[in-house]
């Protein structure tokens, strides 16, 4: 099972949201192990586009970046510093007061960052909280004041324009650097761009970002194939019988893989299609735990692979299939896969 990872396309992804915002600096979120596809793998590709800013969601996160971009990148913790977190010399971005006491207790003078609640109500100050603090905080020079949009996929929801006036009323007078924008806050325009863009999902050739290119293909090896009469079944439950006399292939990887039985097909609606280059392949019958049949009757020969994300099913696609986001496509996919970069 080989997920292959574009690197040229991740880099070409990241200049192209980068330049959206030309007069912010870019940085790049590898939470979750870079989306999926190998934090260290992403993050080096990111520092020679001359990345310096990194986002982690934990700080056991943090070590695999580090190792990946050397000393000089800053690696920001979102999480921020939770209760016997080992942050080593990343920067956490404090989420409450709590947060914020607790470090200055533990890393007096040490750089630190702040995140503001302006209405998603998952992390940061609350405004109140804010008002109190921010007087003594901003002496303390954080390195970063950032906030987080919750509805940025949709260009046209009011939550955009009440979020923004939001983090503008709370950063007023702040002079340190301010970040606001991921990949759906870039693409809203450069008044939501501030001083630090934090682009993850658009990096990886997901939505929203309609123009990425694709970085990722997912290659599953075919264990054997066998030829099937009409009326007989395929996999558990005889959920998808044979019309017609057709090929079978099966495939190695399942839903221990991150491949959702949702993409089962009960062959009156096909989800989903494995592809050898251009042909298509639909899947048949249920998707297994570590294995899936795939009608490939259209071939004249089985070659060795079929692809299930690639150029002709993007990320989104399978996702939409799977009734959930590109994101927790690539999140899900799982550690069998040998990760490689292209
Ligand atoms: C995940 C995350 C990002 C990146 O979001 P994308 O939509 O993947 O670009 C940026 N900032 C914060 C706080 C996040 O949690």
């Amino acid at each position: 099972m080989a997920l292959q990872i574009d690197l040229g396309a991740l880099r070409a992804n990241y200049r192209a949201l980068a330049a959206l915002g030309p007069s912010a600096r870019a940085g790049g979120v590898v939470k979750a192990d870079g989306y999926g596809l190998g934090a260290g793998l992403v993050a080096q590709a990111l520092a020679q586009e001359g990345v310096s800013d990194f986002f982690v969601a934990l700080a056991s996160e943090a070590g695999a970046v580090r190792a990946a971009v050397g000393p000089g990148p800053r690696i920001f913790v979102l999480s921020g510093h939770m209760a016997g977190a080992d942050l080593g010399d990343a920067i956490p971005v404090l989420n409450s007061p709590e947060q914020y006491f607790r470090d200055r207790a533990i890393r007096p003078g040490q750089p630190f960052a702040i995140q503001l609640d302006t209405g998603m109500n998952r992390l940061g100050f609350e405004p109140g909280e804010w008002a109190a603090l921010k007087a003594e905080i901003l002496t303390a020079g954080p390195a970063l004041v950032m906030s987080h949009l919750a509805c940025a996929d949709e260009p046209d929801h009011p939550m955009n324009p009440r979020q923004l006036a939001a983090f503008r009323e709370m950063t007023e007078g702040v002079t340190v650097p301010r970040s606001f924008a991921a990949t759906g806050g870039i693409l809203l325009g450069t008044e939501y761009h501030f001083d630090l863009l934090r682009p993850g999902v658009g990096l990886y050739g997901g939505m929203p970002f309609a123009d990425a290119r694709p970085v990722v293909r997912l290659s599953l090896p075919v264990i054997q194939t066998r030829d099937v009469a009409p009326g007989e079944t395929a996999g558990y439950s005889n959920t998808w019988t044979a019309e017609r006399a057709c090929r079978i292939a099966t495939v190695a990887a399942g839903y221990a893989d991150g491949l959702h039985r949702t993409l089962s097909s009960d062959g009156q609606r096909p989800r989903i299609d494995l592809f050898a280059g251009d042909v298509r392949c639909p899947i048949v019958g249920r998707v297994s735990m570590d294995l899936i049949t795939v009608d490939v009757s259209a071939l004249a020969e089985i070659p060795a692979e079929l692809d299930l994300i690639c150029p002709q099913q993007p990320v989104d696609a399978v996702a939409e299939a799977m009734g959930t986001i590109g994101y927790e496509v690539l999140t899900g996919l799982g550690r069998r896969y040998s990760r490689s970069a292209v």
